[in-house]
This record gives C-alpha cells, structure tokens and sequence, in this order.
C-alpha cells in the first residue's frame, strides 16, 4: 500500500510481491505506485509543507522523539519483520533497530550544530546565518538496510522542515509499510510524509516529480542513472550515498585470532550486503602471512549460514534473492577463469534458495582485476610485498567508500591511512558497523560528496546569510561623492 496524505492507498499500474529469502514464500504484495500516485504523494507533500516547516524545530523534535519511543517499544517486532523480509540473521536485524532508535539524537545534535543559527557582529551589522528547509525531498532506499537507512535521510530532512516522498525497495516493502505506521502513530500531520511503493520505473517517475531534492542510497548504477536524469536540474539537491568496493589492509599484527575476526566482520556481516563490506583482502606479507590465510579459510568455512529463527543461530542468512546469488556465482566463476585460485569456494546450500556459504579467492595474480562491487561473500585476496603496494591495490578502483588497516604500528597505519581514498578508514576495526557520530559517504563513484551520517543535516538545509541592523540610521561618514539632501 501507497500512504499518501495520510491515506493507505492500493492502486498503481501492476501488483508486485516481496518474499522471504529463507523460505521463498510470499510475504508481502501490493500495488507498484504509477506516475498518477507519484504526483498525488508530492502534491500532498508540498501542499504539507508551509505548516510543517514553520513549526517551531522543538514541535518536529517532539514528533521525532514519539516515533522513536514507538520504535523502541516494539524493537524485536521490527527486528523480526527485518530478518524475515531481508533474510539477515536475527542479531543484524537488532543492531539495524538500534541505529533506527539512536538517529534521533545524532540528527538534533548534528541540526543544531551544522545547521543552527549564528550570529557576529561585522563591520557592516550583525551577520547571521539561519537555514531553511529545501521542500520536498524524495528519499529512496536500498534493500540491505530497509529500517536504518531511509530513517538515516528521513529524521534529518523532517527534522529540518523538509516533507518527504519515500520510495522503498522493491525488495523490502513491508519492512517499509509497517515503519510508515509507526510514524503515523507518532502523530505527524498528513502529507509530511508519504511512501510509495514500486519498483525501478516508480523511481523514475518521482525523479521527474516535482521534488526539491533526492536523497538517494543505493547502487552506483542507480545513482548515475538518477544523476543523469536530473541533469539541467542544478536546482534540485542530489545527494548520492552508492557502492563500494572496499579495501581491508592486513599489515603486520601479534593478534592473529583478532585479525581472522575483524576479518570476517568486514567480508561477511549482512552476507556481505553491506556497502561497506570488504571486498578486497590486501596482505602485506610476513612470516605470519601463510598462518593468517589458513585461519581465516577455516574460520569462513565454520560460520553458521541459516534462516533467522533456525537453531543453531545463524551468523549469516540468505542472499536477499536467487538472483543475487546466481550473480556472484557467475562472478566466482569469471575470477577463476581470470586466474583467480579459490581458497574457499562459495557453493550454494539449499536447494532453489539464496542460502550461499562464504568464498575467498585468490586473485593475486589476476592481471586486469574487474573493478566490480559483488555485493555478498565473496573476498578477493591480493597478496602484496610492500605498503605502497598495498596503497596502490587499495586505490585500484573507481570507488571509494570505506577501508580498513589492521597492522599494530602506528606509523605504519597513518602511512597507509594517508595514501588511501575513501570516505571511512578505519584502524584494527572492520571495514563495516560505521558510528552514527561520524559522516558516512565515499569519494569516487562511491558518493557525490554529500555524505549522510551525522552530516545529513547538511544536505537537508540551504543557508540565509543576513547582514542586519535593528534601527535604519545614517552612517556618520557618506562615501566620496554622495550627498543625501537635507
Ligand atoms: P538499487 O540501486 O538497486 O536500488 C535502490 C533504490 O533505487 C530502490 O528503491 C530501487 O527501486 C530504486 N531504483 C532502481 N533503479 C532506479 C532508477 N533507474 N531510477 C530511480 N530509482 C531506481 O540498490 P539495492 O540493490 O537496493 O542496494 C544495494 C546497493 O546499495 C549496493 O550497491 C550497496 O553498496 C548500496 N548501498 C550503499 C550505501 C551507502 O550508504 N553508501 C548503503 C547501503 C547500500
């Protein structure tokens, strides 16, 4: 179901259907939102806009804080929804929850602090700084976080005044409905914010809408397409959170079990659906080196794959579809013939579902590596002689979102930090599990230098720069040559 202007609506050009990836069976199916209803969500959303953005910010706070406290009290029925409808194991879906839960207070902080209002005093009067609020804001989001990451753009930009068109996934749509129930149940007044449901061509039609701006994450493909199609539109915001193909630096550390942990985090946590998973394993060698590898194969090999509510508990779950899964079996088998030596062959589980046991293969001696983000679990090994080396293979890419050094010397990580281009770098932390208090985004073809996290704030807000005086008077020296007339 559509909500717009406060109305479940069930109408569109065709129905479509979301499953659950551990079972195969429908879950979900509603109507694909047509132009017609795209128009209706922002109409309703502009028409809500004068009233919402001249609210006092404690008034949207107050909203904000209601839907949070819902959130929170029914935190394991979402978790739940989030683990049936993404596949993720049940301990993924919680953690998705509490990001849900803890945006409130890094999106007040950061509205007051990036987008508050300031004031000095100039020679020429007072100079102040007030933001104001874009208008309609179409938010989309991407399957692998269906809660946490529409939320990340949508708490900011209401926040800030701004109403909102959410287009979700096509994948997760009930994940979506049942979180729009939640913020009509928090009391926000019709229009605020609509969802409409669909897929790829839903998301065209709200790009060609007559939105303020687009508040996009997702795949790189899709932001370049919307990117193109905006182009002559400088006035609408584009803010682009896409892929990745990410580099996790091993250098020498004492810690190998921890190192074989990080390790695993970083390639396979969400069954490597996350944007900031890494993808490409960069070993600088040592005599450890051999040891490390022979770890980290059979700790792979052991994790649990699994339904969400299966015992054992699962580390990971599914693929979100057999499409996905019969891709990076494809993608597996390219790199072999590239030259690539499967250290762990990534084999599917379960007969006709996307349940895939984690791969590692080397591609050390692959001479044209494709620069391909293969969003599941799947790590390329790259083993490398030196540091710069090592920059150079992290830097052999178009992307640029998130990296990391596990190495126990300092100088070493600084040097490698310096060197690589990405928007997160971590050190003797996994690649993925980015803090709510940092901005999150990437250079390259990972982002458009907009990033969301705490830095959302910016992206949802124009600044007003006013010189002011309160009292019209005369200045005692005129500029050569004027005279005013007594
Ligand atoms: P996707 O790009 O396929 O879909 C994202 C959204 O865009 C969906 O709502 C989809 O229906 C819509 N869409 C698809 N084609 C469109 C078009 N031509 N015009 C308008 N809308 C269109 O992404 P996905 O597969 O759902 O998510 C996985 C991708 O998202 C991965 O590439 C991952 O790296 C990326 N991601 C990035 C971040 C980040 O913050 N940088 C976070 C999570 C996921």
């Amino acid at each position: 179901m559509h909500f717009i202007n406060g109305l479940w609506v069930e109408k569109g050009s065709h129905r479509f259907a979301s499953l659950n990836p551990a079972t195969g069976k429908e879950i979900w199916s509603g109507w694909a939102a047509s132009e017609v209803e795209v128009a209706a969500a922002v109409a309703a959303a502009r028409t809500a806009l004068p009233s919402w953005a001249a609210n006092a910010p404690e008034q949207r706070h107050g909203i904000l804080r209601q839907f949070k406290e819902i959130i929170e009290k029914q935190k394991e029925d979402l978790a739940v929804l989030i683990a049936k409808e993404t596949g993720k194991a049940l301990w993924d879906a919680r953690s998705e929850v509490l990001a849900v839960v803890a945006k409130i207070t890094y999106a007040t902080e950061a509205y007051n602090e990036r987008t508050g209002t300031k004031s000095r005093t100039s020679p020429v009067g007072e100079a102040v700084v007030r933001h104001r609020p874009h208008g309609v804001m179409a938010v989309y989001g991407p399957y692998n976080f269906p809660a946490h990451l529409p939320n990340g753009h949508i708490m900011p930009a209401l926040l800030a005044g701004n109403t909102v068109v959410l287009k979700p996934s096509e994948q997760t749509p009930q994940v979506a409905e049942w979180v729009i129930k939640q913020w009509h149940a928090a009391g926000l007044p019709p229009g605020v914010l609509n969802m409409v449901q669909g897929e790829k061509d839903t998301g065209i039609a709200l790009a060609k809408a007559e939105i303020d701006g687009i508040l996009f994450t997702g795949s790189s493909a899709t932001g370049k397409a919307l990117h193109q199609q905006l182009a002559g539109r400088p006035e609408i915001i584009l803010a682009l959170e896409m892929g990745g193909n990410n580099p996790l630096i091993v250098g020498p550390v004492s810690d190998l079990h921890a190192a074989v942990h990080e390790t695993i985090l970083s390639a396979y946590t969400g069954t490597g659906q996350r944007c900031t998973c890494a993808r490409r394993l960069i070993v600088i060698e040592d005599s450890n080196t051999d040891r490390y590898i022979d770890m980290l194969i059979a700790a792979s090999r052991a994790l649990v794959v699994g339904g969400y509510d299966e015992t054992p508990e699962p580390f990971m779950g599914p693929l979100i579809s057999n499409r996905e899964m019969h891709r990076l079996l494809e993608a597996q088998t390219k790199l072999t013939h590239l030259g690539g030596k499967q250290l762990l062959s990534m084999q599917p589980l379960r007969e006709g579902l996307p349940f895939l046991s984690p791969g590692i293969i080397d591609v050390t001696s692959v001479i044209n590596l494709p620069d391909e983000e293969y969003f599941g679990p799947m790590l390329q090994l790259i083993r490398v002689k030196s540091a710069e080396k090592a920059i150079e293979m992290a830097n052999a890419t178009q992307y640029g979102l998130s990296a990391a050094i596990l190495c126990d010397d300092q100088a070493l990580f600084q040097r490698l930090s310096l060197g690589i281009k990405a928007g997160l770098i971590n050190w003797n932390r996994q690649t993925t599990g980015a803090s709510g208090a940092g901005p999150f985004g990437g250079v390259g073809l990972s982002g458009n230098h907009r990033p969301a996290g705490y830095y959302s704030a910016d992206y949802c807000a124009y600044p007003v720069a006013s010189v002011e005086a309160g009292r019209l008077s005369l200045p005692a020296t005129l500029p050569p040559g004027m005279a005013i007339p007594t």
